[in-house]
């Protein structure tokens, strides 16, 4: 069974992905270029968003960069560096996806 994300739970109630940090509030304004975070199910600037996942994404990424590197971490925990795939196409991360989306003290060890 893969993780799959929860969509509609409430943000910050426990899933396996570890401690979510509390998000500041949504901002009412609608803004070009927000972006629905399919993990935290928050709306975000485009900025939070990582440029692509995988070199091999033909896709706009829709997981924060904060939910990707909590995937990422404990994808590597599970599986190594060398099997952790894109949460949303199944592309595998190379090691330097791997490296960018992952925190340094992570891959260290
Ligand atoms: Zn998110
Ligand atoms: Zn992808």
């Amino acid at each position: 069974m893969e993780n799959e994300p929860a969509e509609d739970v409430a943000e910050n109630s426990g899933n396996d992905w570890g401690p979510i940090r509390p998000k500041s509030r949504k901002l009412s304004i609608p803004q070009h270029g927000m972006r629905n975070c399919i993990v935290c199910g928050e709306e975000q600037q485009a900025a939070e968003f990582p440029k692509s996942i995988t070199a091999k994404c033909k896709h706009l990424p829709h997981v924060c960069a904060e939910d990707l590197q909590l995937w990422v971490t404990s994808e590597l925990e599970r599986k190594g560096w060398d099997r952790i795939s894109c949460p949303e196409c199944k592309e595998i991360l190379q090691h330097s996806d791997v490296k960018a989306h992952a925190s340094e003290k992570t891959f260290d060890r």
